[in-house]
């Protein structure tokens, strides 16, 4: 192992010299506490390290060892339920050893390597594996089950294979490879935090990540293995919209990345988080969640890991199939983080101080996201959806990371700190948002949901468009100015507004809504202007029309519930009678 010693220390950046031997990317253990760093430049035998710990009191002279390996993470059972820090510290356990402050060069693995597990083959002595074939699984958790995978660049035939308890270190398979050697398997495997983790094929998202949030399914929907950004002004309501994102959307494994948002939000997050139910489940939803929690008094480097430590847990789970969510909050505080370290190594600074290569850097990371076909002789998919939450200092999306990040994405939710303060929740503002999979997923909804889906949403859209644009004429001129029919549209767009894109997160009935709903829900309202329109047409007042008895009971759709959406055939029977009968009367 290369030994060097320290010449420079600049915070969280220290400069060896007499690092020849290392590669970009090792690992470094740090003067004699053996704090833990990464080498993240190379000149001459000099290397710049970031150190993931509080470095202060180190001088130079001190020692500096390579490890000859790239930060990597432990993989293997025991990772859900888990909180660990930017470079996978686990934080419970820490927490435990060592008390509140994570003492420095703390050595605790990040998986618990006593625990025993129930292994389960999935195959037998005598089968041909290759990477990415499932050895067997584990009951990881009660909802989620592991599965043991041949790692990455190994194939042959299993020799011998264990099935009952076993800790991860624990010999599991005994492969034979073609060479006549042997290689011995366990259940953890690991893997370098920065290279994405190999699947067979990315495969363009094709299907919705169904969120039962009304505005995003029907108005702004996100694939499943698509890539969306939120940001969050304070108040408008972004813990709630991803808490409901974790509990709702159809994913199998959530992985929740807070970097560097002030300490008291994150000691929120690690207690709201545990504590939340999973409606899916009944159990807590942390059963199949990952935590990663960096705090923005814990030391910027390990903010900057935390991101790649969250994605490669996320391919971990993806390559066994599941569809896994990832939420980074906030990916501000990350490209900070970037800009403090590039700072420290004297790069020439981009746009505001950010480095250059902050655009590239975020690309790297959303597009670790994806569909893919895994690896394995089996056919099967897994997907990472990637939420990021921008907090653009005042709000102000024309800054560098929220630009950066915009020409990634493909879906914007637009939180508006203005609705929230109406209390339109969710404060996700129809003008401003967008969704570039609408195109794309406009078969799967003919195909699932009903084929006058995608019209639907495109009346509801121009409706809310015309909206804004008579909003504007009433703003100048008053509501005299319009006409009965334009009247109408923004009557229909308040309804649209507040009994469809309204939906409370608290209500147990309103708090999810299932495609077909929203499909019942969206086409009354619509049919409702269709035949108001038709009333006014043949001669109707515009009151009558506005007070036609069967809106109360539109406005009150949203709590009808799932397994009672029969009703929404009487409500449209009344809708239907009451408008023809007010044609009738106002024809004559
Ligand atoms: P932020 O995280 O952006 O500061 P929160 O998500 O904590 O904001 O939301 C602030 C408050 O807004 C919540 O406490 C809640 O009262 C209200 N709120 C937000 N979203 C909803 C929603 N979908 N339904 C009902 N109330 C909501």
């Amino acid at each position: 192992m290369a030994q060097g010693r320290i010449i420079k220390v600049a915070g969280s950046l220290i400069v060896a010299e007499g690092m020849a031997s290392v590669r970009m990317y090792d690992m470094v253990r740090v003067s004699r506490h053996r704090l833990i760093g990464e080498v993240i430049e190379l000149r001459g035998d000099q290397a710049s390290i970031q150190v993931y710990e509080e470095t202060s009191g180190l001088g130079p002279g001190e020692p500096v060892e390579s490890t000859g390996a790239p930060l990597s993470l432990e993989l293997g059972p025991g990772l859900i339920e888990s909180i660990f820090d930017g470079i996978q510290r686990p934080l419970q356990l820490i927490r435990q050893k060592a008390g509140d402050r994570i003492t420095r060069g703390i050595e605790v693995p990040a998986l618990d390597h006593d625990k025993q597990w129930d292994f389960e083959p999935r195959v037998k002595a005598g089968d041909r594996v290759s990477a990415g074939d499932v050895l067997g699984v584990v009951q990881e958790s009660p909802v989620v089950e592991h599965r043991v995978l041949v790692p990455n660049g190994l194939s042959g035939t299993i020799k011998e294979i264990h099935q009952g308890h076993a800790r991860i270190t624990d010999t599991v398979a005994v492969l034979g490879k073609d060479d006549g050697s042997e290689h011995t398997l366990t259940m953890m495997q690991r893997w370098p935090v920065r290279q994405g983790r190999p699947y067979q094929q990315k495969l363009f998202p094709q299907a919705p990540m169904v969120t039962g949030q009304r505005v995003i399914d029907t108005l702004f929907p996100i694939a499943s293995g698509g890539v969306a950004a939120i940001p969050g002004p304070f108040g408008s309501g972004k813990t709630v919209v991803q808490h409901q994102l974790a509990k709702w959307a159809d994913a199998d494994i959530i992985v929740y990345v807070g970097c560097g948002e002030r300490g008291n939000e994150m000691t929120d997050v690690l207690k709201e988080f545990p504590e939340l139910h999973d409606p899916r489940t009944g159990e807590t939803l942390m059963k199949r969640t990952v935590l990663i929690a960096n705090t923005s008094d814990m030391p910027v480097a390990a903010r900057e890991a935390s991101i790649y430590t969250g994605i490669t847990i996320a391919e971990y789970y993806r390559d066994m199939g599941y569809r896994v969510a990832i939420m980074a909050d906030s990916t501000s505080r990350w490209a900070e983080a970037l800009r403090e370290m590039s700072g420290r190594l004297e790069e020439m600074p981009g746009e505001e101080g950010y480095p250059a290569y902050l655009s590239s850097r975020i690309a790297e990371f959303y597009e670790r996201a994806g569909l893919v076909t895994c690896l394995g002789q089996e056919e099967r998919t897994g997907s990472i959806s990637a939420i990021g939450a921008v907090s653009p200092p005042g709000g102000d999306i024309s800054e560098p990371v929220s630009q950066a990040t915009l020409r990634i994405v493909k879906v914007f939710w637009g939180l508006s700190a203005q609705l929230a303060y109406k209390r339109h929740f969710p404060a996700i503002d129809w003008l401003l948002s967008y969704s570039l999979y609408v195109d794309n997923l406009a078969g799967w909804f003919t195909d699932h949901v009903s084929p006058e889906w995608n019209e639907l949403r495109a009346r509801t859209m121009r409706t809310l468009q015309e909206e804004s644009e008579l909003e504007e004429i009433v703003r100048l001129v008053g509501t005299d100015a319009l006409s009965w029919k334009d009247r109408l549209t923004m009557e229909v767009a308040r309804s649209i507004r507040e009994d469809y894109l309204h939906q409370n997160a608290f209500d147990d009935i309103d708090t999810y809504t299932s495609l077909n709903k929203q499909f019942l829900m969206l086409r009354l309202i619509l049919e409702y202007g269709e035949k108001g329109q038709m009333a006014l047409e043949s001669g109707c007042n515009l009151s009558d029309v506005i007070n036609l008895p069967v809106r109360e009971r539109i406005g009150r759709a949203k709590y009808i519930p799932e397994d009672s959406l029969d009703y929404f055939k009487e409500i449209e029977t009344e809708l239907a009678s009451q408008a023809t009968a007010l044609i009738n009367r106002g024809g004559i």
